[in-house]
């Protein structure tokens, strides 16, 4: 699942965990226990695009155009907008497995 970068309109292909940002989605569902996925972005798109979840679409991605302000969303075509479906609640957080290996200076402006 973390084969490209999940950016549909882009084919960056995920290879080392040190570039781009990895998303750890956790999927609660009422009486049955809560999945996780993982995705990623590239470092291009993890600076203009965000992951969201979208209560019809399942995960989207949306980006900004820095010029018009125009939100574009481009729906994230997985297996996880099955996975997610029926679910109550979709926690979006950033998933750093480096981190403890890295050094305090990470960026730490996600939704912990
Ligand atoms: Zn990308």
């Amino acid at each position: 699942m973390l084969s490209k970068c999940a950016n549909p309109v882009c084919l960056s292909e995920f290879l080392y965990l040190r570039q781009g940002k990895l998303f750890e989605v956790e999927a609660h569902f009422f009486g049955a226990p809560s999945r996780r996925e993982y995705y990623w972005l590239c470092d291009q798109c993890a600076v203009k695009v965000a992951l969201c979840f979208d209560w019809e679409a399942g995960m989207i991605a949306v980006s900004a155009s820095r010029s018009t302000g125009h939100r574009r969303m481009s729906t994230i075509p997985q297996s996880s907008e099955k996975a997610i479906f029926g679910a109550i609640r979709v926690l979006i957080r950033p998933f750093r497995p480096l981190s403890a290996m890295r050094n305090s200076a990470d960026e730490g402006h996600g939704v912990d």
